[in-house]
């Protein structure tokens, strides 16, 4: 197998902010960028060199999008199996169907990564209200159910037994059987959390494999809400973590990255929570901590050039943006940017929303700490 070198084109499935900052770093390289996405002006339009029109599951466009592409990729799980059957006619795609098929699929994830020895909380596959209500004896009462295909920020799953709801018992079970479209779900017993982490990992078609320092993560209302590079953990659990990574990919034959979610639990277990075959949100801080980017380090991947050095140049944090900041006025990014460290990242999204990611705030520091602590007073001062 040989690289494709600066010059060639990458078709990225997905124009959204991951695919936007993956054509910035793609196009530093010298590589030409198209993206499909069903959002004419997507974020990504506004740094590539085409855009092809397509919902998620449009074969044709994502046929046309590879016919002029010397590898394709993607930025988000949700696009179709049948799209990348229809662009693997014309060019390579990585990371490719089979690893899609797996991911797209909770059910079908958790079973792969439980099956295959990696640690994972105790879960249960949910095809029905009794299945539901069968689960919620088998797990302890407290519980996530998520819909087993197309949730992202936390969309489309609810929590059982933390006294929520108004109801109780099986009534809970059944409101939440129907909250959540009374589609195929898997339920999770709720682990007691110390902290989550997560991994990324690159690997190239060529086989070589190189993880990224983990990042610590802290959500809230299940959104990510800000991130820090290097996580902070004691050094035998960040070997543990970046092992585990390793090893999923290896398993997965990756070719592309691959983020992995993990748990911390309060009883010292490390535990995957969930796999994304793309640039993470938690990572977006590697673009000032790392030597390479992940960003950079998917270009390397796809395009099978020796992978980037990963390790640590300065302790950065990031903060998300969300659309609930512009709801009553611009934020003040003049403020924020008094900060020392700061730097702002914005997506060219033009409509805020509530709970929408406008772009993020980036803070560099002496340590972790710090870092989170200047990126956190820059958005106070928004
Ligand atoms: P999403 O695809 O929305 O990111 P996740 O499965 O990662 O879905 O869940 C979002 C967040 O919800 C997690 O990052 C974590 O904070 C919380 N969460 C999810 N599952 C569990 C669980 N089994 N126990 C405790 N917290 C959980
Ligand atoms: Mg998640």
């Amino acid at each position: 197998m040989s690289a494709l070198l600066p010059g060639s084109t990458i078709g990225i499935l997905g124009g959204g902010q991951l695919g936007r900052m993956t054509a910035m770093a793609a196009r530093s390289l010298g590589y030409r960028v198209q993206v499909m996405d069903p959002d004419p002006s997507c974020p990504a339009r506004f740094v590539v060199d085409a855009c092809f029109e397509g919902a998620w599951d449009d074969a044709r466009a994502a046929a046309d999008l590879a016919r002029g592409s010397d590898v394709v990729t993607l930025e988000i799980e949700q696009v179709s199996l049948a799209c990348l059957e229809a662009a693997a006619k014309f060019a390579p795609v990585r990371p490719g169907r089979e690893m899609l098929r797996i991911i797209q699929d909770r059910i079908l994830q958790k079973t792969w990564l439980s099956e295959n020895g990696f640690p994972v909380g105790e879960f249960r596959p949910i095809q029905s209200e009794t299945d539901l209500q069968n689960a919620a004896i088998a797990l302890g009462g407290r519980l996530f159910v998520k819909s087993a295909r197309g949730g992202y920020d936390g969309r489309s799953q609810a929590k059982i037994g933390f006294g929520e709801s108004a109801h109780s018992g099986q009534a809970e079970v059944a409101e939440t059987w129907k909250l959540l479209g009374e589609r195929p779900a898997i339920a999770e017993k709720a682990l007691d959390l110390d902290r989550e982490i997560s991994v990324m990992v690159a690997r190239a078609p060529n086989g070589e494999t190189k993880s990224f320092p983990a990042a610590t993560n802290h959500h809230e209302r299940q959104i990510l809400a800000w991130s820090v590079i290097p996580s902070s953990i004691p050094a035998s659990l960040e070997e543990k973590a970046q092992r585990l990574a390793r090893s999923i990919a290896d398993k997965m034959h990756l070719e592309g990255i691959l983020a992995v979610e993990m748990f911390v639990t309060r009883d010292d277990r490390l535990l995957v929570n969930e796999l994304a075959p793309r640039p993470h949100n938690s990572y977006h801080a590697s673009e000032r901590a790392c030597v390479t980017s992940q960003f950079e380090q998917m270009v390397r991947a796809v395009c099978d050039l020796p992978l980037g050095d990963t390790s640590v140049v300065v302790p950065a944090a990031i903060v998300n943006l969300l659309g609930d900041l512009w709801l009553d006025q611009q934020p003040r990014f003049d403020q924020a940017l008094r900060v020392p460290g700061v730097r702002l990242h914005l997506y060219e999204k033009h409509q805020p929303r509530k709970g929408r990611k406008m772009g993020h705030l980036s803070a560099v520091g002496k340590t972790p700490e710090e870092a989170v602590q200047r990126v956190l007073e820059a958005k106070d001062l928004l």
